[in-house]
């Protein structure tokens, strides 16, 4: 069987929910995995927003839109009127539940409660819409098989027994229709896997039920070889390996969810990122295969700080990076780049929540530089068979171009580069004319 997600701008209108819908219609069984359609995460996030500020009347004028929203999508949706009075009473009984928490506390359990409606509404309706066209489909809901456990990772174990118990209580069906990003938690409270987490679901579902194909539908032809929205004449990448995906997602590129293509790569599940605006497009495969020698594509992430700290003591004698990365690790942050001398070292990381505490505690060590916004700018590919050239046709691109930190050799499908945040555009730009373009 295979597992179909579909984004937010995917499933953003009733015509586009039309149009999923002749997608996963073909008559073979699938999963499919739903996002909010676009916008609704932001607004229900919004009104979470309202109500920690105690602005009750504020959340409810918000509701209140929002509800009116989907009531004109209904009528737009669908042809019969008992499936239009169907959906519009199941949207009341969805509205009065999120104008219910305008009464009481608020706290972050609710918010979590608030901001996962999105996918309730848009899985609701577009069973209710498979139903109406007369097709075999059926709900499953995400909250009684999607599950993190005590670290917040997802326990596949439990999501395995699960979506199997859950599959097999809706019976023999073409189609299953599921949440994205909404999940419970070790403690089987409603939680969720992160803005963008609906990839994630798509994966872990795939792993769980040993999918054949994972495919992530989305409103571009599958993983460009730069960011579209900041980089002029970028193109498609037909093939990734895992690895490379990976990289690219974690350092920014925006079509893929950081943590998504792990569960695949662990089960050897081929990925697949779709157009829905253009279905015929080639798109891009993921898989084990490594297209040789090969630059592949070029990433970006924001909202990164840098740290040097100096000495002039030997401050590389042995124990010394351990001493630094274990004041890292008590903070629970994680760095991405490294790099080292005799004199000192220079780490990026890019949660700062606990930086004053982390810096106050690595001056005991010597003298601490810290440079914010900061980008780091990552080159993927293949460096394992000796490509010759990879990290001087990168440096090269990047000739005019003030770079603070280089990393190459931690994996052996990127180079990164930490540069200010302010020559982002222009360094992917250069990038793109000098790599892939001529
Ligand atoms: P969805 O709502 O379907 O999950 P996203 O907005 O999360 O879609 O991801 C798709 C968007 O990712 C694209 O519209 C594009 O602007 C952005 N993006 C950033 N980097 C890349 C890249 N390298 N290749 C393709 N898309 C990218
Ligand atoms: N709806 C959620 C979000 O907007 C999850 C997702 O779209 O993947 O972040
Ligand atoms: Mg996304």
């Amino acid at each position: 069987m295979k597992v179909l997600k579909f984004g937010g701008t995917s499933v953003g209108t009733p015509q586009r929910m039309k149009d999923v819908v002749k997608l996963i219609t073909d008559g073979e069984k699938k999963i499919v995995v739903l996002s909010a359609m676009s916008g609704t995460t932001n607004t229900l996030v919004e009104i979470s927003d309202y109500l920690y500020k105690k602005n009750q009347e504020g959340a409810q004028e918000i509701i209140n839109t929002l509800e009116n929203k989907y009531r004109k999508h209904v009528d737009e949706l669908y042809s019969t009127d008992e499936m239009k009075n169907k959906t519009k009473e199941f949207l009341k009984q969805e509205f009065d539940y999120l104008r219910s928490f305008t009464k009481g506390i608020f706290t972050m359990f609710e918010e979590k409660i608030i901001v996962g409606q999105g996918e309730i509404l848009s899985t609701n309706m577009v069973t209710n819409y498979l139903i109406e066209q007369g097709y075999n489909a059926a709900l499953i809901p995400a909250l009684e098989f999607m599950r993190t456990d005590k670290n917040a990772e997802p326990d596949l174990e439990y999501i395995k027994d699960k979506i199997k118990v859950q599959l097999e209580a809706a019976g023999e069906k073409d189609i299953y229709i599921t949440q994205g990003f909404i999940c419970r938690n070790a403690y089987g409270e409603i939680d969720n896997l992160q803005r963008g987490g609906s990839d994630y679901t798509a994966s872990l579902i795939g792993a769980a039920i040993n999918a054949s194909e994972i495919q992530i539908w989305t409103d571009i032809d599958g993983m460009h070889n730069n960011d579209p929205r900041f980089v002029d004449k970028t193109s498609p990448v037909g093939h990734l390996h895992f690895e490379e995906a990976a990289e690219l997602a974690y350092f920014g590129a925006k079509i893929l969810h950081p943590t998504c293509v792990q569960p695949a790569k662990f089960a050897g599940i081929p990925v697949k990122l779709l157009n829905t605006m253009d279905p015929t497009a080639a798109g891009t495969v993921i898989s084990n295969e490594t297209e040789k020698k090969k630059i592949k594509a070029v990433a970006a992430k924001d909202n990164i700080t840098a740290i040097r700290i100096t000495s002039s003591r030997m401050l590389l004698a042995y124990g010394f990076l351990r001493k630094v990365f274990e004041i890292f690790e008590s903070y629970k942050t994680s760095i991405d780049m490294i790099a080292t001398s005799e004199v000192g070292v220079s780490v990026s990381i890019d949660n700062t929540n606990n930086l004053n505490a982390i810096i106050d505690e690595l001056k005991k060590f010597g003298r601490v530089e810290v440079d914010r916004n900061m980008c780091i700018i990552c080159v993927v590919g293949d460096l394992e068979s000796q490509n010759v050239g990879f990290e001087s046709k990168a440096t090269e691109a990047l000739a005019n171009i003030p770079v603070r930190m280089i990393s190459y050799g931690g994996s052996n499908h990127n180079i990164s580069f930490l540069i200010n945040e302010e020559n982002k555009k222009d360094a992917l730009q250069a990038l793109s004319d000098h790599l892939f373009n001529n």
